[in-house]
């Protein structure tokens, strides 16, 4: 694939605006206390256990705080045509359960699809028609500390950015998952791309007294293009950290066609006797496995955490193969971690759902056009959560059952199950999401213009080869005659990275990755057009 230079993009993305500033300042400001007095376990025992309890009035609180109070709050509008006051909630809640109560304000039309949630398309219930502007569902009560990406495909976005509160709420679970895991003293690296959630998985385990060891980068910094806002965001977490007594380590670029390095460190750490622990999407763990594999690495013993991707059979199988164990986690950047990957034997990438931070529940029966019926309506619980989310379909799809698998995890409390969790209307890979909607555009007006054709004559697939990499063929159709395939990868990638922040770090790594590759071949027919998701057909064990 091409790497053409872009710098009129790269200048426009340079600018660190006075609200990232502002968000510094506050960073620097609390940062100490979180890292001066980490959580311990029986405190983190508690603070589960607390808010496991007290669901029900707990979201009643939130929902009275954060949407009740708050004229511009597009949850009012939507309780308000729901005709569900204050009052109702709380009846509602007494009466169904929070998940029954959840489930009657989403057949009166109280949820948001993500289209919805980010302002691309208008919510229509009944004859009611507004639009969310996606300032309006950040939830008022979380002070801006940790800035993590933009969600915005093009344009300015909306960032994400984090409560050093609920980053320390976050970590009381993850300190069960790690004692579950018999991780308490795992020597803990991070790789991802900047803009994903590396801030916050390292604050986490430094809010733990878990310093992390080693913070891989998949693009390097220095990168034309990338937004000054990763650079320095990073320096300020480095900085403080120093500040405050708790040193962090320097982000290194290992890209993701040479994972060799990350893989040497962590045979280093098991020579010395030590557990080492890699958070990392799917595929690149995958990827990282396939190397130590092929380059006679030992990594048995190794831990990992596969995030970002589904959790194939297949791709579990690679990690086994090393000698290594892995474990998946699901989780959005809107909301943080949803659930932690089941202990027990169980089927592929099944989770636990940490209930005291969520609820989740299903359309069932009660699905509609755009909401299918396993599609999962998250809601956050948190007050200190960076969005307000009441029934909002994230995108995602899964098995949802309450069953016993006897793992430790049920022991705190999470004893809902979610299995063959897939993406029904966005794109994945290499970690990273895009709306079906933006790429739509890039296949059906971008190209054509560029190449000729018309827009059936693009497409699309995506799926995972028999080793679990995620793969994306982008079918021409042959009658456009002869076209340099380069040319034509290059272009789509740069045009689906032509948005501000988190697009234009994947499109480095896809290039990085080599993940596009063009195919000569007449796009398939078939029902959904543009995007074939074949992903989302689980894959079949192989063992
Ligand atoms: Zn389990």
């Amino acid at each position: 694939v091409t790497n053409g230079g872009r710098p009129a993009l790269a200048a426009r993305e340079a600018r660190i605006t006075l609200e990232d500033l502002a968000v510094g300042a506050r960073f620097l400001a609390h940062l100490p206390r979180v890292l001066r007095t980490p959580l311990g376990l029986d405190e983190a025992r508690q603070v589960v256990a607390r808010r496991l309890d007290r669901r029900g009035p707990a979201f009643v609180d939130h929902v009275r705080a954060t949407v009740y109070a708050h004229p511009a709050s597009p949850y009012r509008a939507l309780l308000h045509h729901a005709a569900c006051e204050a009052g109702d909630l709380e009846q509602l809640v007494r009466t169904e359960g929070l998940e029954g109560a959840l489930f009657v304000l989403y057949r009166a039309g109280v949820y948001l699809t993500i289209d919805e949630f980010k302002g691309r398309r208008p919510v229509v219930r009944g004859s009611a028609t507004f639009h969310v502007d996606p300032g309006r569902v950040r939830n008022p009560l979380s002070a801006l500390h940790v800035p993590a990406r933009s969600s915005g495909s093009r344009g300015a976005g909306t960032p994400v950015v984090f409560d050093l509160a609920f980053i320390r709420g976050c970590a009381a679970d993850t300190a069960l998952f790690l004692e579950a895991r018999e991780g308490t003293r795992w020597v803990h690296a991070d790789w991802e791309v900047p803009g994903g959630g590396s801030l916050f998985r390292l604050l986490k385990l430094a809010s733990l007294g878990a310093r992390p060891a080693r913070w891989f980068s998949q693009v390097d910094a220095a990168a034309p293009g990338l937004h000054a806002r990763y650079r320095w965001s990073t320096r300020l977490l480095r900085g403080a950290g120093a500040l405050c007594g708790v040193p962090l380590p320097r982000p290194r670029h290992v890209p993701v066609e040479d994972p060799r390095p990350i893989a040497e460190w962590m045979r280093q750490v098991l020579g010395h006797g030590h557990t080492p622990h890699l958070m990392s999407f799917a595929s690149s763990v995958v990827r990282l496995c396939q190397v130590a594999l092929a380059t006679g690495i030992d990594l048995a013993g190794a831990r990992f955490t596969l995030m970002g991707e589904p959790v194939t059979a297949a791709r579990l199988d690679v990690v086994r193969r090393a000698g290594a164990v892995g474990i998946g986690r699901y989780g959005s950047v809107e909301c943080g971690p949803i659930g932690y990957g089941c202990l027990a034997p169980s089927p592929p990438g099944d989770v636990h759902v940490l209930r005291d931070l969520h609820a989740v529940i299903q359309p069932g029966s009660a699905a509609r056009p755009n909401v299918p019926d396993r599609a999962l309506l998250v809601t956050s619980l948190h007050p200190a959560a960076p969005f307000v989310l009441l029934n909002v379909a994230m995108g995602d799809a899964a098995m949802m059952d309450e069953r016993a698998c006897g793992c430790l995890l049920e022991r705190v409390g999470w004893t809902l199950h979610l299995s063959a969790i897939r993406s029904y209307e966005k794109l994945t890979a290499g970690g990273m999401n895009f709306l079906d909607a933006d790429v739509v555009r890039v296949l059906e007006e971008v190209l054509p213009a560029r190449f000729g054709g018309t827009p059936t004559d693009y497409q699309l697939v995506e799926t995972e080869d028999v080793d679990g990499q995620p793969s994306l063929a982008l079918l021409v159709h042959p009658r456009l005659g002869p076209l340099d395939a380069d040319d034509v990868a290059g272009t789509f990638l740069q045009a689906v990275g032509a948005g501000v922040g988190v697009e234009r770090v994947m499109a480095l790594a896809w290039r990085g990755a080599n993940l596009v590759k063009v195919d000569r071949r007449a796009p398939l027919t078939t029902r959904s057009g543009k995007i074939l998701h074949l992903h989302s057909i689980p894959t079949p064990a192989r063992d």
